[in-house]
C-alpha cells in the first residue's frame, strides 16, 4: 500500500479491490478521514496510518454517501484509532446520517457484499453549505444529490483547493443513478452546482485524481 501524498496535509490511500479510496486531511492535532472501504482491507490501511497519525488527537471520520464500500470500515477504524487514545467521531450529509443510523441495508447495500450493517450514529449531520472544522482547516459541505439522495462532496479551499467528491464524479464520469434514491436529472444539476467552483484537484472515491475539473465535467455534461 502506497500513499499518495497530496501536500501540504492530505493523504490518499487507492481502495483495494471494491473498497473506495480512502483520504486523510490533517491539521495541527486533528484528522478528517474521508470513507472507509468495505471493511475487509481495513488493516492494509491502518497500517499505512499509523505513521501520520503520531500526533493527533481528535479524528472524524466522514461518509461521502451511505454505500458499502465507502462506509463498512467505519466501525474498525473508529475501534483502531480509539485504541491508540484518539477521539473519534462520525460526520454526513443528514440524509445519509439517518440511512447509517438505521442500517438500512437496502439503501447501503451491504446484502450485495454479504454483509450487514451495523446502524451507526453519527455525531456531526450537516446540511448544504455547512462547515467541517479540521485544525485550522474549514472544509465545506456541497450537497450533491444524483448518485444517491446523501451524495455530498467536501471543499478545501485552501493552497491547493481540493474537492472530495465520493461517486458523484470521477475522471471521465459519473456515479450510477440506477441504484436506490439515484436520480440522474439530480446529479446534473449536482454537476451544473460542481462546476462553479474552482478546484486544482477532485479527488474521487474511486480511480485517480481530477485535474481538469471544469473541463472534465462540461465533457460529461455533454454527453450524460
Ligand atoms: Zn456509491
Amino acid at each position: 500500500m502506497i500513499p499518495v501524498e497530496i501536500p501540504p496535509n492530505t493523504v490518499m490511500l487507492k481502495g483495494i479491490s471494491w473498497d473506495s479510496n480512502i483520504y486523510l486531511v490533517r491539521d495541527g492535532n486533528e484528522a478528517l478521514i474521508i470513507d472507509t472501504g468495505t471493511g475487509t482491507y481495513w488493516n492494509r490501511y491502518v497500517e499505512v496510518w499509523e505513521g501520520y497519525l503520531r500526533e493527533i488527537k481528535r479524528a472524524v471520520i466522514f461518509s461521502t454517501h451511505e454505500h458499502f464500500d465507502h462506509v463498512g470500515g467505519n466501525p474498525a477504524f473508529k475501534r483502531w484509532l480509539e485504541g491508540k487514545g484518539i477521539e473519534v467521531l462520525f460526520a454526513a450529509h443528514e440524509t445519509t446520517a439517518r440511512v447509517l443510523e438505521r442500517g438500512d441495508d437496502y439503501i447501503i447495500l451491504s446484502y450485495a457484499y454479504g454483509r450487514k450493517f451495523e446502524p451507526q450514529e453519527i455525531d456531526i449531520k450537516l446540511g448544504d453549505g455547512d462547515t467541517l472544522r479540521i485544525g485550522n482547516l474549514r472544509l465545506e459541505l456541497i450537497h450533491t444529490p444524483g448518485h444517491t439522495a446523501g451524495s455530498s462532496c467536501l471543499y478545501l479551499d485552501g493552497e491547493v483547493r481540493l474537492m472530495f467528491t465520493g461517486d458523484t464524479v470521477f475522471k471521465g464520469t459519473v456515479g450510477r443513478t440506477d441504484l436506490p434514491t439515484g436520480s440522474e436529472w439530480k446529479l446534473q444539476e449536482s454537476l451544473e452546482k460542481l462546476m462553479e467552483f474552482d478546484v486544482d484537484f477532485g479527488l474521487p472515491g474511486h480511480g485517480w485524481a481530477i485535474k481538469e475539473w471544469k473541463d472534465n465535467i462540461s465533457g460529461i455534461l455533454g454527453w450524460l
